[in-house]
């Protein structure tokens, strides 16, 4: 393609994106309702306001893929699967077409717990959807539900940003990007095995990964997006054994401490101006889960961490992650 037509080719899916925002069922929040809303979830297919966004980017980007609408770079797919669904009217039809009695949307003013709890709700319980259409365990970790969301997305990760002059929302510093890796020897719930699944959390965020059916040494490689407030802590990792008839056991925890990364990315600068290189380290200790000390690289450009744990309050189990520091302003 010409660059000539490159660009025109560009312009149009802007266009087309920009005439579906105009549609009057697009110029409200599909959420809360709110007036002129600027994000949309690009895989759930609806338009939102910043504060909705806020929650939508909290679920992680295999529930929902929040971008902005003018601040943005989107794909010629990401804009085909917004005019597909057809905006909001059409979304909510889906998503809210079993809305029980008692159960009332939040508005533009709602707290953030109303709209967490309603956002979780709709999108990542899916339960005001027909009852033939819902998830059967009804658990927010059953791998069926990943799968109806995620295919498409695993295949274009790509960083969700924030609005500069954001009002009103948690400013963030960056993004971390957590690929869990694998466990090895984990802890045995069940008879004979385990189904793990690894929550993490930071701040407000929680992010976990699929449940891996009866294995106590399983590989994820997936990969998790948690955004980094300015005053953050470590990221709590949780490792639990999903069960089916009660409630989830837990297999084991660990805290990271991603200040060694943070601030060791921030004494580089833009690390595609290095070659390979280390550039920090995390110690082990004996108050950290640290298996070995963790080292902080430059690989191609990117700032990433190797990280062993040591799985705390459990009687055994080691989990890898690699974690990659993103800032939000590049
Ligand atoms: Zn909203």
């Amino acid at each position: 393609m010409s660059r000539f037509s490159e660009l025109k080719h560009a312009a149009s899916g802007k266009r087309r994106l920009k005439d579906l925002l105009l549609q009057s069922d697009n110029r409200f929040c599909a959420d809360c309702g709110a007036p002129d809303p600027k994000w949309a979830s690009a895989n759930i297919g609806v338009f939102i306001c910043l504060k909705c966004c806020g929650v939508h980017r909290s679920l992680g980007t295999h529930i929902s893929k929040v971008l902005s609408v003018t601040l943005d770079e989107w794909s010629d797919d990401e804009i085909d699967s917004m005019t597909e669904v057809g905006g909001n009217s059409s979304a909510n039809a889906i998503y809210e077409a079993f809305l029980p009695e008692g159960v009332s949307k939040p508005g533009p003013d709602s707290s953030h717990e109303e709209r967490m709890r309603f956002i979780r709700s709709k999108y990542e319980l899916q339960e005001f959807l027909k009852p033939s259409l819902r998830i059967t365990s009804g658990k927010t970790s059953s791998s069926s539900l990943k799968s109806s969301f995620s295919t498409k997305l695993f295949d274009s990760f790509r960083i969700p940003s924030v609005s500069k002059n954001s009002e009103g929302m948690v400013e963030f510093i960056g993004l971390v990007k957590v690929k869990v890796k694998k466990g090895t020897n984990l802890a045995i719930r069940d008879m004979l095995s385990s189904d793990p699944y690894v929550v993490l959390t930071l701040g407000k965020q929680t992010v976990q990964t699929t449940v891996m059916k009866s294995n106590l040494n399983p590989v994820w490689n997936e990969e998790l997006m948690l955004s980094v407030p300015q005053d953050f802590g470590p990221i709590k990792l949780s490792v639990f054994d999903h069960d089916t008839f009660s409630a989830d056991d837990i297999m084991g925890e660990a805290e990271i401490d991603i200040q060694p990364l943070i601030t060791s990315a921030m004494a580089f600068g833009d690390p595609e101006m290095f070659g390979n290189m280390q550039i920090g380290k995390w110690l082990k200790s004996h108050d950290n889960a640290l298996v070995v000390d963790s080292i902080i690289n430059i690989v191609d450009g990117k700032v990433m961490q190797e990280i062993s744990l040591k799985l705390q309050n459990v009687e055994c189990g080691e989990l890898e992650v690699e974690l990659e520091w993103m800032p939000l302003d590049q």
